[in-house]
């Protein structure tokens, strides 16, 4: 599709960010071309539009600029997955390791139904520990998740193979 390479040309690399050997894909910049950021999201919803979505979940931070569009477009509720302590209402959570640490994702309770056809949408996936997080969270209240989307897919990391066979689903690969 020729809409891709346009947003990639918008996604900026900053070296050594947070810290020193990071590359970091920073989809800042593509927010500021409406151009490519409509691309983006229409990309997502001809995809995703009639295939009886009921729940779009996004994580916590870029999942949330990207999710809502999507689930608008497509009539679908949008549930926001949190790091700690930020939901008020009762919530489940799922551990997760990152590179130093361990760190958490919480939805609230009675946001998703059983049944439900959820949508996971990030903006990039490394290792893959976030979405398999995220993954865990709606299908422990007996939702179906249909498949995760994310921007920006760094394949090096294999993040791909901890994702248990679900698809995924990326506009752009960083090599
Ligand atoms: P994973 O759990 O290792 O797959 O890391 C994915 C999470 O880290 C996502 O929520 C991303 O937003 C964030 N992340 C990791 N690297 C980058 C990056 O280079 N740019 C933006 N976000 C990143």
């Amino acid at each position: 599709d020729p809409r891709i390479h346009g947003i990639k040309t918008k996604i900026r690399v900053v070296p050594n960010f947070p810290k020193p050997g990071i590359m970091f894909q920073d989809i800042t910049t593509l927010l500021l071309d409406p151009k490519s950021f409509k691309d983006t999201i229409d990309l997502f919803v001809e995809r995703y539009k009639g295939k009886n979505i009921s729940v779009v979940a996004g994580i916590e931070a870029r999942g949330f600029i990207f999710g809502p569009p999507i689930a608008l477009a497509i009539g679908a509720k949008f549930v926001p997955l949190r790091k700690p302590k930020k939901l008020p209402g009762d919530v489940i959570f799922e551990e997760y390791t990152l590179e130093y640490g361990r760190d958490r994702l919480e939805m609230h309770v009675g946001a998703v139904q059983l049944g439900e056809r959820a949508l996971v949408v990030d903006d990039l996936i490394a290792t893959g520990g976030t979405l398999c997080a995220a993954m865990n969270l709606l299908e422990r209240v007996g939702a179906e998740v249909v498949e995760c989307a994310c921007l920006i897919e760094l394949p090096d990391l294999q993040g791909r193979e901890r994702l248990n066979g679900k698809p995924l689903y990326v506009l752009v690969e960083y090599q």
